[in-house]
């Protein structure tokens, strides 16, 4: 809403899913509050101050639409509303909501007082006859309580009462870093930013690992990959991308294995380097964008055979969705186009010709007994390059070759 005179000068945060009560609930306002500060941290002057049901965002002169793409990837967040503060006194709520209603073109009103404060004189009801008695008295506006064109919200607390005119939806799910951290599996392809996006919204902070086979991946396809940890790194701050140099394992594989099986065994080897890296980084589960049937890889049988190597438990976000359900939601968070870019990953290269829908766990371990993986295992460990990307790309983030 485009204002002219009349300016706001807080944000009203409503929490997300907060069924938890006690410790917990603590636990998820004290880390939506840590979040929210480290999401606005480029806006100046502004303050932040959380109260059991409600946080607020004391914009001190900066101009909320500014702020708002921000909020809106913080995790943890039912919705928000721009809002005016007055002193929780029905003289100054009705002159409050008068002049902004002033400032605007007549339109179709109601209404909506909610008291948190239930010492406050008057009840609901009593509120939003006043407040709206004094707008029909001194304006053109009219009341239309089934489909008003705006609804004024007012929130009366103990001291102070907030004044809204729209509310903004959050990006609900749980802060954050409530729910400890996993390491993600994070090809070029589509899925797994989505399985990324999906893990944070529960409230899992994430780290990446990335298998990188150069020279058959060239640095186009590594870029790409950093380039999806930065628009997935404003969900929460900042991203740890592992670079794992894969091409000579992936090339022992080859050699020693039956192609038809090279996928199952090439897949166990990442599974194994992602488990070490996870417990070295305190990740708590490997999260990778599976979806069942989708290649032959991903049958429930492959999934079996290659989930076989680990003890980590391993969360596949997007296992029971549709390709075209988890392609909506890489566009409507914006990784789709960049996951389309042609740049080959390693497994697109490697891919043989009629991959294993049904591998067992016994002739995997038959072919991985040809050759001594276990080094390769922990070499590819050993020689991983970390990269910290941020959701602006930074000069010392790397951009060439890492191999
Ligand atoms: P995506 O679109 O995410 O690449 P996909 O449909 O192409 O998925 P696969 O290539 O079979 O599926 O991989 C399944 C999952 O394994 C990916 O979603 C990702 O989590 C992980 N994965 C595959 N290749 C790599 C890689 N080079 N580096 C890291 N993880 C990978
Ligand atoms: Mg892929």
């Amino acid at each position: 809403m485009p204002q002219d005179k009349f300016t706001y000068d807080h944000i009203l945060i409503r929490y997300g899913e907060l069924s938890t009560k006690g410790k917990n609930r603590k636990d998820f306002i004290k880390r939506l509050y840590t979040n929210v500060k480290h999401a606005l941290m480029m806006f100046d002057g502004i303050e932040i101050e959380k109260t059991h049901d409600r946080m607020y965002i004391h914009l001190n002169q900066n101009d909320p639409f500014a702020i708002k793409p921000y909020l809106e990837k913080v995790f943890g967040i039912s919705s928000f509303s721009f809002a005016l503060r007055v002193n929780s006194e029905i003289e100054a709520i009705k002159d409050a909501v008068l002049s902004y209603v002033k400032t605007q073109e007549p339109k179709t009103f109601k209404i909506a007082a909610r008291r948190s404060d239930k010492k406050f004189s008057m009840i609901s009801d009593e509120i939003n006859r006043a407040v709206a008695s004094i707008i029909l008295k001194n304006t053109e506006w009219k009341v239309n309580v089934r489909e008003p064109q705006v609804k004024i919200q007012i929130e009366v607390h103990e001291q102070d009462t907030y004044i809204m005119m729209d509310k903004y939806p959050g990006a609900g799910g749980y802060p954050v870093g409530v729910g400890g951290k996993a390491m993600v599996m994070l090809s070029g392809g589509i899925d797994s930013p989505i399985a990324s996006y999906l893990t944070m919204k529960r409230g899992v902070a994430i780290e990446c690992v990335h298998y990188a086979s150069p020279p058959y991946t060239s640095s186009q396809a590594q870029e790409k990959v950093l380039e999806l940890a930065r628009l997935l790194a404003p969900y929460q701050g900042h991203i740890v991308v592992h670079i794992v140099p894969f091409t000579d394992l992936q090339l022992a594989i080859y050699e020693h294995c039956d192609e038809s099986y090279a996928i199952t065994i090439m897949r166990r080897m990442m599974y194994r380097i992602a488990e070490r890296l996870a417990e070295k980084q305190n990740c708590l589960a490997i999260v990778n964008g599976e979806s069942i049937g989708q290649v032959a890889s991903q049958t429930l049988e492959s999934m079996r055979t290659i989930n076989d190597v680990i003890a980590l438990p391993v969360i596949r976000p997007v296992a029971t969705m549709d390709k075209v359900e988890i392609i909506d939601l890489a566009r409507k968070i914006g990784t789709y186009e960049t996951s389309i870019l042609p740049w080959e990953d390693c497994c697109t290269i490697f891919t043989p010709k009629n991959p294993v829908t049904k591998p067992t766990i016994k002739k995997a371990e038959y072919l991985e007994s040809r050759f001594d993986f276990e080094k390769m295992v922990e070499e590819c460990v050993a020689q991983t390059k970390i990269v910290h990307v941020y959701p602006v790309k930074k000069e010392d983030e790397a951009t060439e070759d890492l191999f």
